[in-house]
């Protein structure tokens, strides 16, 4: 496993919609080892393959410890509530935003193995789910974000 180079958003990869992944091969499954690491590296929740400047539909995400997600192809088939959460981003280092996203989701995508699988989540997992999907779209949180964060303010908020 290696660590990838995490790109910013002046970069264009960022602002590029992904492409499908037709076949699973070896490139594909070190790229998820890669981008687990990398995450982790950097203290992430999620990483969307376009953030490593590699244009493929592939995300990983992890909410704590023992939720692993690593998707290929995902795509949202049901979406339900809506519910507002802070969110920050690999990719724009030192920004926070309050940003809109649907409560639970149901998402479709192939795992490492090639094989469909179908989650149902909520809460955070579904929010970090969302916002990695919407990397693959070229599409950063900084563009839905309702209101900007002051790192201090969250800071503050976040002792109390
Ligand atoms: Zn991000």
């Amino acid at each position: 496993m290696a660590l990838r180079k995490i790109l910013d958003d002046n970069h264009s990869a960022l602002r590029t919609p992904a492409q499908e992944v037709k076949k699973i091969n070896s490139a594909v499954l070190r790229l998820l080892n890669d981008m687990l690491e990398t995450m982790r590296d950097a203290n992430g929740v999620g990483l969307a393959a376009n953030q490593v400047g590699v244009p493929k539909r592939i995300l990983v995400a992890s909410n704590g410890e023992e939720e692993v997600y690593e998707l290929i192809n995902p795509h949202c088939e049901n979406t339900e509530g809506e519910a507002l959460g802070v969110e920050g981003c690999l990719s724009v280092p030192g920004c926070y935003g309050e940003v809109p996203r649907a409560e639970k989701i149901v998402v479709k995508a192939l795992n490492r193995e090639g094989k469909p699988v179908q989650l149902e989540l909520e809460g955070l997992a579904a929010r970090i789910i969302q916002h990695e999907m919407d990397h693959l779209e070229g599409i950063l949180f900084i563009d839905k974000a309702v209101r900007m964060i002051d790192p201090e303010d969250l800071k503050s908020e976040e002792k109390s």
